[in-house]
């Protein structure tokens, strides 16, 4: 540990994490952002398909309609199919299956939870990453991969956005419309149109005035830059690009791209904590030699490691497991448990060794200083990256750190940090995704249930939102919500996923079996629900109040009223075994007709 960061005693780092927080907090919260419509509708075009799409309205009557196409849909899709449930529709904006995958396509994509954790059904295609954390294109092909499998591009309608879905009390069937005049009517519809995928971008005084090229990273301009997802860029030798945002996605794109640009600027508001990554090539005699559900052995063990559970043995071993083998050192059995002060100390320790790598890695010490994120490790997303520290030796990356503020303002030729103006050709914003608002803001589309109540109104944008396990809602029946909302959670966020989708798809089947035609909880069964979501609120709730603001916390202005919409904060285990008691009970608490 640096002399620096020993010079603090744990009392001075949390001073200094407050004063920090201070320093970003801001009257206009996630209002600082805006959507990328009206004069900014050219920053969420789909760069990735040809214009001019046309095709024929599609009007008919299925079992299930799956909105959304990335990890969440394609994967109950296959889960629903296995268990015989083949009569599907798949609506998606985008192009193809994939989601997160399909959007984000920038230089440098990866995904840093491992591959073989992360990427899913891999022992369903035979797929092997080539790297324990898998560049992006390669998780892609995965989910196209998945679809030719299991049939679903016959049953995708891609480049097709949802206008509504209206429950019809009398034929108890949804019917979905679409901007492609599509009318689909189904007995069930599920909901998995994203947690973090609508692109949002600071509201930056001057921002249109912008004459170079600028585009969000998540719909990263090819044609601008050259090179492709699996080529560097081409056309960046002469350019001077401005990266704004230093979080995941930043730090990808950094190191990837100042070999082939001119210069980079990186500007930086708060750093991001950035640990250890030690890629590694897969060794195939041990990858296709594990024994079957080797998979979801390892998904599991991940997954009870990253909530803290205690194990026996920590299959990934990388820096994201890490830190609770850190906690264990404390000897806490069950580390969920271990009080907050305790914890505190844990990652003051963690985050003192991150610190002292930027001061071992960055040679410019005044760089060095700045790019050191005083908050608490999990007060943000964690970064884990090799490279990204290393560019800030090249000679054409520059910080720019903004001490919080954020960029001053936009001109016609460049960027207004600190009162300075730097010209620049291009500017990537790498600004992030809208986080925890209601489905009506993240997918533009409302659901009509019961008495034609939209459930933006019924659940008062989220301060009555009401659940059985974050799938079902009162007043919503044959309706599966992925909103987030009560529902499970998990580091690697296609496993709760997965989860949901087993259970979806279990549903369904006994539903179809049963011959019922719509199921739907009963009030007493969500009070029971939410009683039993708050017990997770002792993983972490309140730690949250005290972090520097970022989308895990509405900005530092969390909304109290909002609370409803907290996802289940305990581990996916404990999630998955109340959904599977239920299921082995008979699904009691839900009114099946
Ligand atoms: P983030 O929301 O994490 O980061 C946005 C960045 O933009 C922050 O650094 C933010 O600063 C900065 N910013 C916002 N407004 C301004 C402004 N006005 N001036 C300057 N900077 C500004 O977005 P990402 O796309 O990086 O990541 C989003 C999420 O996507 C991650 O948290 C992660 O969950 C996921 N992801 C996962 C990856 C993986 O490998 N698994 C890779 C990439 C993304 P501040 O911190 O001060 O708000």
């Amino acid at each position: 540990m640096s002399e620096h960061n020993h010079a603090l005693t744990p009392d001075e780092v949390l001073e200094k994490y407050r004063v920090e927080r201070e320093k970003r907090l801001r009257a206009d919260g996630t209002a600082q952002y805006t959507e990328l419509t009206d004069a900014y509708a050219e920053f969420d075009r789909d760069p990735f398909v040809e214009p001019g799409f046309a095709r024929d309205p599609v009007i008919e009557e299925t079992d299930v309609v799956v909105i959304g196409a990335g990890i969440g849909g394609l994967t109950t899709a296959v889960q629903l199919v296995k268990k015989g449930v083949t009569d599907i529709r798949i609506l998606d904006r985008a192009g193809d299956f994939g989601g997160t995958w399909y959007w984000n396509r920038y230089p440098g994509c990866m995904c840093d939870v491992e591959g073989y954790v992360y990427i899913p059904m891999l022992e369903e295609t035979g797929f092997m990453p080539t790297e324990k954390y898998a560049k992006a294109p390669e998780i892609f092909r995965q989910c196209q991969l998945l679809g030719e499998k299991f049939d679903l591009y016959s049953k995708a309608l891609f480049q097709t956005e949802t206008h509504e879905a209206h429950w019809d009390e009398e034929a108890e069937r949804w019917t979905v419309t679409t901007d492609r005049g599509d009318v689909l009517k189904a007995r069930f519809i599920v909901v998995a149109g994203g947690i973090l995928h609508k692109a949002k971008l600071p509201r930056i005084p001057g921002i249109e005035s912008f004459e170079g090229s600028t585009f969000h990273a998540a719909r990263w301009n090819y044609e601008v830059t050259g090179g492709g997802p699996t080529e560097l860029p081409t056309k960046l030798g002469d350019k001077t690009v401005a990266i704004v945002g230093t979080g995941a996605t930043a730090v990808q794109v950094v190191p990837t791209i100042a070999p082939v640009t001119k210069q980079v600027y990186v500007v930086q508001r708060t750093p991001s904590a950035v640990g250890v990554r030690n890629n590694a090539s897969t060794d195939s005699d041990w990858y296709f030699n594990q024994k079957p559900g080797w998979q979801q052995d390892r998904m599991w063990n991940f997954t009870a490691m990253t909530s803290g559970l205690p194990l026996e043995q920590d299959m990934v071993g990388d820096a994201w497991t890490e830190v609770y083998r850190g906690n264990m050192a404390f000897g806490g059995e069950d580390k969920t448990k271990m009080p907050n002060d305790q914890r505190l100390l844990v990652d003051i320790e963690i985050m003192d060794r991150w610190r002292d790598r930027i001061e071992k890695t960055v040679q410019d010490q005044e760089t060095a200083e700045k790019l050191k994120p005083w908050y608490d490790l999990w007060c943000k997303r964690p970064c884990y990256h090799d490279e990204y520290l290393p560019a800030f030796n090249r000679p054409n990356v520059k910080l720019l750190d903004t001490d919080g503020k954020g960029v001053e303002a936009i001109t016609r030729t460049g960027i207004v940090v600190e009162g300075k103006e730097y010209p620049v050709d291009i500017i990537v914003f790498a600004t992030g995704f809208e986080a925890g608002t209601m489905y009506k803001s993240r997918m533009h589309f409302e659901i009509y249930g019961k008495g034609g109540k939209s459930l933006s109104e019924d659940w008062a944008e989220g301060a009555n939102a009401h659940t059985l396990h974050g799938l079902l809602s009162r007043g919503f029946p044959n309706a599966f919500l992925y909103s987030g909302a009560q529902g499970g959670f998990a580091t690697s966020i296609v496993h709760s996923l997965q989860e949901h989708g087993r259970h979806v798809a279990e549903i369904v089947s006994r539903m179809k079996e049963r011959g019922a035609t719509t199921i739907e909880p009963t009030p007493e069964a969500e009070e029971e629900w939410w009683n039993w979501i708050l017990t997770g609120i002792e993983y972490g709730y309140d730690q949250m109040k005290e972090c520097t603001p970022s989308w895990l916390n509405g900005e530092g202005n969390r909304d109290p009223s909002r609370m409803k919409m907290m996802i289940y904060l305990g581990p996916l285990r404990h999630y998955s075994d109340q959904v599977d008691e239920w299921l082995a009970k008979g699904m009691p608490g839900v009114e099946i007709a």
